[in-house]
């Protein structure tokens, strides 16, 4: 069991068949939802399936990357009558799930209903099972979904916590490689955005730390194949990172990384990890003292910290026209993220960023 006064996560190999119970008495009919592939390949709908046994349920496997907001209002219309969620996979799953979970017993027909979450009645129990060692999606109050504009914009509700979450880390083996690199790195730039929010506190930054901890030593060999034991250490560390975020939120990288998995198709965990250099360069200047303190606690020097994360991103060789820059920095003005980030950002400083990295 994975500690929070917020979530139910228990956490261990074979976590879903060891809790036959609470799958069983969460419904009668239930909905599966998932991606394309993930569910299978990890073993978790097998292992549901033999847990649900004859009781009746429909599988949704229609959940791509990114998901976006009108496929969910879409798809919970068609769904049927159903009276437990089950959400299989990556980030994208369960922060669809949590949304249909709303969706099947509240009404909303546009994305802006739905972004309004005037929601008077309660979700449907929702079970979340995840298979990526990333976003920690599994024990946070937030969805990612995209816009019809392309927008990747977050929602937040309490109505997401799952009722529980089942986290067993044998599930994230299967992931091919390059999705474990950049989910574990996604991970870790949650416990870092955490340590350097404006929310932080002592709860939050005991979970960022205990994250990173657990990430490390897998984010250092992760090229060279990695043992059962360090997989699960990346899992259990991503988890952390969620616990941490679901208080803070994170900073202004996660949300200029939306614009490059938007426009440039980067996968989301390495988006956000090219911007953490820069986070670390912003707070050594502008939160000095706090920034000593988080190198020395991780114990590691900034630039070893920045290298290994740096090594870990491929290089996507992205460049940005000055026409485009003016057009782009405006979504930035007044953003809930750059504002959370310590030490008074503002779009100057992004500007700054987007200038020194991409404008050729
Ligand atoms: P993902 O988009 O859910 O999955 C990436 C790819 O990996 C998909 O093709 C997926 O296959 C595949 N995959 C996942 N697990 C696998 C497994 N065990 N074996 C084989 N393939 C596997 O990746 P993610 O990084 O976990 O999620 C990213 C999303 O979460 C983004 O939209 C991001 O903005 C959001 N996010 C949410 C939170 C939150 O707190 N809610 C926090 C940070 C980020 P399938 O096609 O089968 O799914
Ligand atoms: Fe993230």
């Amino acid at each position: 069991m994975i500690h929070s006064d917020k979530v139910k996560a228990l956490y261990g190999k074979d976590v879903v068949k060891e809790n036959k119970d609470i799958i069983l008495s969460s419904g009668n009919k239930y909905l599966i939802v998932t991606g394309k592939s993930s569910a299978r390949l990890s073993g978790a709908l097998d292992d549901v399936l033999d847990v649900i046994g004859d009781k009746e349920y429909v599988i949704y496997d229609g959940i791509s990357e990114n998901p976006k907001a009108e496929s969910l209002l879409e798809a919970s219309k068609l769904l049927g009558d159903v009276d437990c969620v089950i959400g299989i996979g990556g980030g994208s799953v369960l922060d669809a799930a949590k949304v249909i979970t709303c969706l099947k017993t509240n009404k909303a027909d546009s994305e802006e209903e739905l972004y309004a979450q005037k929601w008077e009645n309660k979700g449907l129990p929702l079970l979340l099972i995840g298979t990526t060692a990333g976003t920690g999606s599994e024990v946070t109050k937030v969805a990612v979904l995209s816009k019809a504009s392309g927008r990747k914009s977050s929602i937040h509700h309490d109505m997401f916590y799952g009722t529980y979450a089942l986290c067993d880390p044998a599930y994230t083996y299967s992931q091919p490689e390059k999705v474990a690199i950049s989910t574990a790195v996604d991970a870790l730039t949650h416990c870092n955005e955490s340590y350097f929010s404006n929310k932080a506190n002592d709860k939050s930054r005991g979970y960022a730390l205990k994250g990173i901890t657990y990430l490390l030593p897998g984010l250092r060999k992760i090229r060279e194949g990695l043992t059962d034991e360090l997989k699960d250490d990346l899992y259990l560390g991503s988890l952390y990172g969620g616990l941490a975020i679901d208080i803070t939120g994170t900073t202004f990288a996660h949300n200029v990384g939306y614009y490059l998995s938007e426009n440039y198709h980067v996968p989301h965990g390495y988006a956000c990890a090219i911007f953490q250099e820069d986070l670390f360069d912003f707070e050594s200047e502008n939160s000095t003292e706090y920034t000593r303190e988080f190198f020395n606690r991780i114990n590691m020097d900034q630039n070893e910290y920045v290298k290994l994360i740096d090594s870990l991103i491929p290089d996507y060789q992205i460049t940005i026209d000055e026409e485009t820059l003016k057009q782009i920095l405006p979504r930035w003005e007044d953003n809930g993220s750059v504002k959370n980030t310590c030490g008074h950002m503002t779009t100057d400083d992004i500007e700054k960023i987007l200038r020194k990295k991409f404008v050729r």
